[in-house]
């Protein structure tokens, strides 16, 4: 026999478990001494084989036979848990313990192979590593496969339920073109805004009185969050009043730290605002990384690249910068902000040419997983595409194919969520321009009004709904990358000035 609340009693021992690595991860990558990496890792292991051991032991295997057979038992939220559950129980079990074993093994060989060839610049040094992680990954896809058509679809969806390649070869041709065409327009009409005085120094106190007082006003909750300083920025929800964030400061650089910590804000501000009822859950979570990556995206570009959020936080800024910008126009300052320009590294990409930075990997992603491609011919194919589609070739591999991460830890499928969550960001601002103006709540003192109808349309659900169905009903549409095109002309023909356009695509 078998009852919700003993269900829920299981899940809740997962979670306290997935509390105690999340806090012990943050601290990993904030503050921990350098020497307790052997010591931590042993308590993480240790911790890990009892979370993993119960995520798919007795009890829930127990629950799932159980509730298939008595889904009426079962409360609202119970059946919405229950499904979850049962899904992620799923994936997980039918994969043969030698096979994970083996890739984790893999994947740790190739982290230290992608280090080593990152100081040689040769991809040929990470090449024997990145085909073994490319040949298990191939091996677990008809354990992952439900009904996805091709076999890189089912490495899609484990980022992003519901996507597909038919879907993504589509609306990325889309963005692809639309994006070519804007670059082609402000090569030919545009005027280069002036950005000598951004590497000004600024220090980090004077950056963090600013970005704390900003992500504020937007409504990241500090009483149930915490900003610290890292490496590799990153956002981590451990309940539902611990999400935080971290960052990392350049005094010559300010943008860095001000979009990185209004990015990692729009994360939190997701896992703050989730239903209450689902915690302790597997849906106290974010539906998918395209969605989560939208929410972040919203803020840091989509309010982030507002004239009338920066008219209105420009004094504010120059207060914290002590004087240092005060001979700076607003206009200069603003324009200074969204200066595009085609470049190798992803990361510090700008927000007009960064999804074709992305379509690049997507495509090649696809031809290993889906087209059989030589790994040896990657680099060339890769050097190729940068060329094509940005017009600019990586000098040695260190500034092309070795630059990322995700390959190493074999996270195929994992880069589109970048740009989905992108095109998402711009489709959900249409939909809530329809029923109030942005620019007006930027400008005003009282930013609720946003957060407030994101909570509504997307934070409270939790990993309750799906990608597709949360932004079908949000903007009562599918996925639609035109509305990104259209944003990016607005924002960039009036950044540079091509003034045909910008009056022209003023009423759409
Ligand atoms: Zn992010």
């Amino acid at each position: 026999m078998m009852n919700e609340k003993e269900l829920m009693k299981e899940l809740k021992e997962i979670n306290l478990l997935q509390q105690t690595l999340g806090i012990l991860d943050w601290d990993i990558q904030t503050g921990m001494p350098e020497k307790a990496s052997e010591d931590r890792s042993e308590v993480n292991s240790y911790l890990y084989s009892l979370y993993f051991s119960k995520k798919i032991g007795p009890k829930i295997k127990e629950a799932i036979q159980y509730f298939s057979e008595h889904p009426n038992e079962l409360s609202e939220t119970g059946k919405i848990v229950f499904e979850k559950v049962k899904e992620d129980y799923e994936l997980e079990y039918k994969v043969p313990e030698e096979l994970m074993t083996a890739l984790t093994a893999a994947t740790s060989t190739a982290q230290v192979q992608w280090q080593q060839s990152r100081e040689t610049k040769n991809f040929a040094d990470f090449q024997e590593a990145l085909t073994k992680n490319i040949e298990l990954t191939k091996q677990l896809i008809p354990y992952w496969k439900k009904d996805e058509a091709t076999d890189y679809d089912v490495l899609l969806n484990q980022y992003e339920p519901g996507m597909s390649v038919e879907i993504l070869d589509r609306v990325f041709q889309q963005v692809k073109e639309g994006i070519m065409e804007i670059r082609k327009t402000l090569a030919e009409k545009g005027r280069e805004p002036d950005t000598s005085f951004l590497s000004r120094k600024m220090t980090k106190a004077q950056q963090k009185r600013f970005v704390t007082g900003v992500i504020e006003q937007l409504g990241y909750d500090f009483s149930r969050g915490r900003l610290d300083d890292t490496i590799h920025p990153f956002m981590i929800g451990i309940n539902h009043n611990d999400a935080r964030i971290t960052t990392r400061w350049n005094e010559h650089d300010f943008k860095m730290a001000v979009f990185g910590v209004i990015h990692e804000a729009g994360h939190g501000m997701y896992e703050q605002d989730i239903d209450e009822k689902f915690a302790y859950t597997p849906i106290y979570q974010g539906t998918s990384m395209g969605i989560h990556e939208s929410q972040s995206l919203f803020n840091e570009i989509i309010i982030g690249s507002n004239r009338s959020f920066w008219e209105k936080q420009y004094p504010f800024f120059q207060q914290c910068a002590e004087g240092t910008f005060d001979d700076i126009s607003f206009t200069d300052f603003y324009r200074s902000l969204k200066q595009t320009q085609a470049s190798l590294i992803r990361i510090e990409a700008d927000s007009l040419t960064y999804p074709l930075h992305i379509i690049i990997r997507y495509e090649i992603e696809k031809m290993i997983f889906n087209e059989g491609v030589d790994v040896a011919q990657l680099p060339t194919i890769w050097n190729q595409k940068y060329e094509q589609y940005l017009g600019v070739r990586p000098s040695n591999d260190l500034e092309g194919i070795l630059q990322d991460v995700h390959w190493s830890g074999a996270s195929f499928g994992y880069f589109p969520s970048y740009a989905l969550g992108y095109m998402y960001a711009a489709q959900l601002l249409h939909a809530l321009e329809k029923e109030l103006s942005i620019d007006e709540v930027l400008a005003s003192d009282d930013y609720r009004p946003i957060k407030e109808w994101m909570k509504e349309k997307i934070h409270q659900y939790g990993a309750s709904r799906k990608p597709t169905q949360l932004i079908q009903d949000a903007t009562g549409e599918v996925l639609n990358p035109q509305y990104l095109i259209d944003y990016m002309k607005k924002i960039y023909f009036s950044v540079y000035q091509v003034a045909e356009f910008s009056s022209e695509k003023e009423g759409k």
